[in-house]
């Protein structure tokens, strides 16, 4: 079986073929560098993404912008957006600071992206 992936590594988006059989990567070609190495593996044995999303601020209309601090599995990215539903923050924010620790117990922490007064 063949997977065509795009790198997202750098904006050259090499296209990447990568060569599966029973399960194990044999062969993967198309990348420019080992970063898109690096990305097929992992894109094809546990996909990751960084997450952003909005949460309420209390007592304000206008919602604060987060994100996860490193990427998290796939999989769990409506797991991650459903406890972020949850959160209701207090003024003032300062950008990076933690408004939800461990997110669905991956050990990655949701960061704020900005300030907030
Ligand atoms: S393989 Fe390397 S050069 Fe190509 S898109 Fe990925 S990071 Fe960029």
């Amino acid at each position: 079986m063949t997977r065509e992936l795009t790198c997202i590594g750098c904006p050259m988006g090499c296209r990447i073929s990568a060569e599966i059989q029973d399960g194990k990567i044999i062969k993967i070609e198309g990348n420019s560098c080992n970063v898109g190495k690096k990305y097929a593996e992992e894109e094809l044995s546990c996909p990751k993404r960084m997450v952003t999303a909005l949460v309420q601020v209390q007592g304000a209309r206008e919602p604060l912008c987060v994100k996860t601090r490193e990427p998290i599995e796939k999989r769990l990215i409506f797991d991650c957006l459903r406890e972020l539903e949850k959160v209701s923050v207090v003024r003032p924010v300062h950008i990076g600071q933690i408004v939800l620790k461990n997110v669905c117990g991956t050990g990655v922490d949701v960061v704020a992206t900005r300030e907030y007064d």
